[in-house]
């Protein structure tokens, strides 16, 4: 099944409802850092929530989200926007830990932080909102990062199946949103759904698409808006990087030249390798000076 979000209105148009299966982007991103299992599902749950995320805002805003924490994760990054492409990156890749069910156990990687969450609107400044985690599992502490920052009561769902050889077979989630005049009993019922609900693990592995993932919360009273494609995706090139060089100023410029003779520098999000030579640098120190 390819990765992909559904957005719909539910219960007389008084939520906002979006799910996601991310197993591809999720993969992608273990691949490319080659994490283990714990730093694999802690990322995936912060790409699967961001990406969500991203799709509530506008085509070219885009919305970076920073896990700062004293856990042993060391910190995490995600950048998305409303195109349905998310990157990221993790301090420490190579997590494994087991709870006493034998199941992943975030909580002790993640420790305890701050979540900032920084939009980028293309317009003015960047905002920038930050909110206490609350349990290291990343679902919780999107949804309380909602409820507390931006006062909007959310739930939010997000999970993962390991295969045993410690790849990630499965990724998805959802995300909740009541709108302001939600009558009470639709609370209540929304409550009730959600508690009776399976874990998101299970719904990724009984093959639930987006569609049927909301139909599970709403048992039909919804209305879908429309469907995103979602992928790993990173805008990075020698420019940016070129940029970053030149900002650290000729002096410093010329110490790396002189000490090293060449660069090499790495995109945190991807990977890809941007390689400097003596020439490439004495051009860079020439459009400073
Ligand atoms: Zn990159």
């Amino acid at each position: 099944m390819k990765d992909y979000l559904t957005k719909a209105y539910a219960f007389d148009g008084r939520v906002r409802l979006y799910a996601a299966r991310t197993t591809n982007l999720v993969h992608e991103a273990q691949k490319i850092h080659q994490l283990w299992p714990t730093s694999a599902a802690a990322l995936g749950r912060l790409l699967t929530g961001s990406i969500i995320m991203g799709a509530m805002y506008k085509d070219d805003q885009e919305l970076t989200i920073r896990v700062e924490s004293n856990g042993p994760i060391e910190g995490m990054v995600t950048t998305t926007n409303a195109k349905g492409q998310v990157r990221g990156y993790v301090g420490n890749p190579k997590l494994f830990f087991k709870n006493n069910t034998g199941g992943i156990h975030l909580p002790q990687a993640i420790g305890e932080g701050k979540i900032h969450v920084t939009k980028d609107v293309k317009v003015r400044d960047y905002f920038t909102s930050t909110s206490a985690i609350q349990t290291g599992e990343i679902a919780e502490d999107l949804a309380y990062y909602f409820t507390v920052s931006e006062q909007i009561p959310s739930a939010v769902a997000l999970g993962e199946k390991i295969n045993p050889d410690n790849t990630i077979e499965l990724a998805g989630g959802f995300i909740l949103q009541r709108m302001p005049g939600c009558p009470e009993e639709t609370i209540e019922l929304i409550e009730k759904r959600l508690k009776k609900l399976k874990p998101v693990s299970q719904m990724l592995e009984e093959d639930y698409t987006p569609e049927a993932m909301i139909d599970a919360i709403t048992k039909g009273d919804h209305q879908i808006l429309h469907t995103l494609d979602l992928s790993y995706y990173c805008d990075c090139n020698k420019e940016k990087f070129e940029r970053g060089l030149l900002s650290l100023g000729k002096k410093q410029l010329e110490k790396l030249k002189h000490d090293d003779k060449e660069i090499e520098t790495a995109c945190h999000f991807c990977g890809t390798k941007y390689h400097f030579d003596e020439a490439a640098i004495d051009e860079l120190i020439k459009e400073i000076s």
